[in-house]
């Protein structure tokens, strides 16, 4: 075999690299066949050379892989890339968008802990806070996300963790995160942020003041509706802790959806720009709609927090939530009349979905936190996709044509 490249070395020289070359080549390691794509490493195992070096690696007074539990080159590639896309200094890749928040809140906090989460997060973290650390001893609380004054008063001298999603979903309201990051230091707490709606093309918590981002890579990092996996990004010392808890409980991400990530992230900017722009005329045209009561989108100059969104974040997602007056009936007959448009509550896929938060992702609530949230019963949700913006338009059209 030729010396074309010598195992472990480095791809490329990215010092001063810009987002979309970190995207493209960050983190790569060569081996001695000179592949030019990423390897994919589906080994659970490795062999050492003698029982002396398998004790030294053990022992972890030698470098080596040891087991997938452990490491992977797979998923170390895709560890370096979001580390460096997000500005951290280490990553750590998780399974699902959800163990990367078990793991967050598992490894840097302890039963006795106070938790300040925000009110409009995903569903499931929701479950994860009230059903499962509340069970073992970690306190939880719930704060509207933009109301700064409520979040100050919240805080007990057992506040360890503020965790928010930025902007919300499914109404895009927005934290201000150096104001909340501030917050959480002047207590000691950290500041832990969900950027799977943005994604580090649209806004970079940690640069704004926050100390952890997790992410959902199932979402945009993917883009495409293949895998699930999730990432946590900080400081070396915090991620440390993770890293330990990782290897002793076992959510780690799987090499070859680390592949898969690697791949979507080469596309992220150019694909976050696209579902963007679209993002952005179809709530125009919908503000226009007689039919319609209200339009969720903080692109739009009428949305409260339109200066923010364009402070913090360099476009403003692809999540575009509407109010239809009618209540229910009229939001199932105009999502029963589209033919285009896909009916689940996923998003960050290239095919544009249609939700009933109401019924579907906000159902389990009561009637009064619903309202509470402002999650009304004429309320529907679209993720923009990438397809043509004529034809989702034309397709939405057959939702107002039922009414
Ligand atoms: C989907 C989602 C999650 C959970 O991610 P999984 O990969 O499905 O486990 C967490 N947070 C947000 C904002 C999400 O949209």
């Amino acid at each position: 075999m030729s010396e074309q490249w010598q195992a472990g070395r480095l791809d490329s020289d990215l010092d001063g690299a810009g987002f979309d070359t970190l995207a493209v080549r960050a983190g790569q390691r060569r081996t001695p066949e000179a592949e030019h794509g990423e390897a994919l490493f589906l080994t659970s195992s490795y062999v050492f050379r003698s029982a002396a070096d398998a004790a030294a690696c053990f022992a972890g007074e030698a470098e080596g892989n040891v087991y997938s539990r452990y490491m992977n080159p797979t998923v170390r590639t895709f560890e370096e890339r979001m580390a460096q896309l997000e500005g951290g200094e280490q990553a750590v890749a998780t399974a699902s968008g959800m163990a990367a928040i078990m793991a967050t809140v598992m490894s840097l906090c302890s039963a006795g802990d106070h938790i300040l989460v925000s009110r409009a997060v995903f569903g499931a973290t929701v479950s994860l806070f009230e059903k499962y650390f509340k069970r073992f001893g970690i306190e939880v609380d719930y704060v509207p996300l933009s109301d700064l004054d409520a979040w100050r008063a919240a805080f007990k001298p057992n506040t360890r963790m503020l965790f928010i999603e930025s902007p919300s979903n499914p109404l895009a309201e927005l934290a201000d995160i150096g104001a909340l990051g501030a917050l959480a230091r002047e207590h000691g707490a950290k500041l832990v942020v969900d950027n799977c709606f943005c994604t580090p093309a649209l806004q970079k918590p940690l640069s704004l003041g926050a100390d952890i981002v997790v992410h959902s890579a199932t979402k945009y990092i993917d883009g495409q509706g293949r895998c699930l996996g999730g990432v946590v990004v900080g400081r070396r010392e915090q991620m440390q802790e993770l890293v330990g808890f990782l290897r002793t409980a076992g959510p780690t991400l799987s090499p070859f959806n680390a592949w898969v990530f690697l791949k979507g992230l080469e596309t992220l900017r150019l694909r976050m720009r696209a579902h963007c722009e679209s993002a952005q005329q179809i709530a125009e045209w919908l503000e226009q709609r007689p039919e319609v009561e209200h339009v969720y989108y903080s692109g739009l100059p009428s949305h409260p927090q339109h200066a923010l969104a364009k402070a913090q974040q360099s476009a403003f997602g692809a999540v575009v939530s509407f109010e239809l007056k009618g209540g229910r009936e009229a939001a199932w007959r105009f999502i029963d009349a589209t033919r285009l448009v896909s009916i689940t509550a996923n998003l960050g896929d290239a095919k544009t979905t249609i939700t009933h938060p109401a019924t579907t992702t906000h159902g389990r609530l009561t009637p009064e936190a619903r309202e509470a949230a402002g999650i009304r019963d004429g309320l529907i949700r679209l993720a923009i996709g990438l397809e043509e913006v004529a034809d989702l338009r034309a397709d939405l059209q057959r939702g107002f044509d039922a009414q």
